[in-house]
């Protein structure tokens, strides 16, 4: 079987001002001991990503990623509000969300807009974690695996084999996410299992078996370890929890 590294993620949304968000990325760096054991990234707010950036390198700990929370495809031009993938790595962005589910369900992305962006995302050289997830009322009509399926095929069309290796799948229940429900360990693990087999569908069983799939909803130190200690699921993106450094460096723990 192959052997995943945990890859454990903060997801600060439009949280924290500048002051916070130094200060915060200062005490995850403190603190991460420089991962052996898991991968970790942290994704501010786009003003304060060089600041984090920059406190982050300060600690020497060039192992605590940097990410932004989306991107546009274009590399540059008339595209108001909207910052480009060269800029983002201009301040030191290494990794990249696309598809989280407030950026489908409340700012309106489309799969061909985030697959538009993840490719573009991978041919800048960065990580690209691609979200995907069920609403409650997907789960309700058991269309969890279908809706992750389809929005795999979309999010990596066009990719390549080769590529996935810089992709990382995000499964977050849009139902879980920010409220305090967790899907069970087992539809967790049963969730993931079936991304696994779409991915296996798309590239191969033996990409399938490389790529990292983050669980993402409500996790808390306390739900934490018996989610990433799922067979398929290889850590988790973290939302709430990652704006506490106490309960975001014992999530990272329970990944290792
Ligand atoms: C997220 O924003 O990706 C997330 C999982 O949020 P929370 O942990 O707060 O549910």
């Amino acid at each position: 079987m192959a052997q995943r590294k945990p890859i454990v993620g903060g997801n600060w949304k439009m949280n924290l001002h500048r002051q916070d968000a130094v200060a915060l990325a200062d005490a995850v760096a403190e603190r991460f001991a420089a991962g052996e054991q898991v991968d970790l990234f942290i994704c501010p707010a786009f003003p304060y990503l060089a600041h984090v950036v920059e406190a982050v390198e300060r600690r020497k700990n060039v192992h605590v990623q940097v990410g932004a929370q989306d991107a546009y495809d274009q590399p540059e031009g008339a595209y108001t509000g909207e910052v480009s993938l060269a800029m983002l790595k201009d301040v030191g962005a290494t990794v990249l969300l696309v598809g989280h589910s407030e950026r489908r369900h409340v700012i309106g992305e489309n799969d061909l807009l985030i697959n538009r962006k993840l490719r573009a995302g991978l041919e800048a050289g960065l990580q690209v974690v691609l979200c995907v997830g069920e609403t409650l009322e997907q789960r309700e009509a058991r269309q969890t695996d279908a809706i992750n399926a389809g929005q795999l095929a979309y999010g990596l069309a066009g990719v390549a084999a080769e590529q996935m290796a810089d992709v990382v799948i995000a499964y977050e229940p849009v139902w879980a996410i920010g409220t305090g429900k967790t899907a069970t360990p087992e539809d967790a693990q049963s969730a993931h299992a079936a991304i696994r087999r779409q991915l296996a569908h798309l590239f191969g069983d033996q990409v399938a078996g490389q790529v990292r799939i983050q669980y993402g909803g409500s996790v808390k130190p306390d739900n934490a370890a018996v989610l990433f200690g799922q067979a398929d699921i290889d850590g988790g993106l973290i939302g709430g929890a990652s704006l506490k450094v106490d309960d975001f460096l014992a999530i990272i723990d329970a990944a290792k």
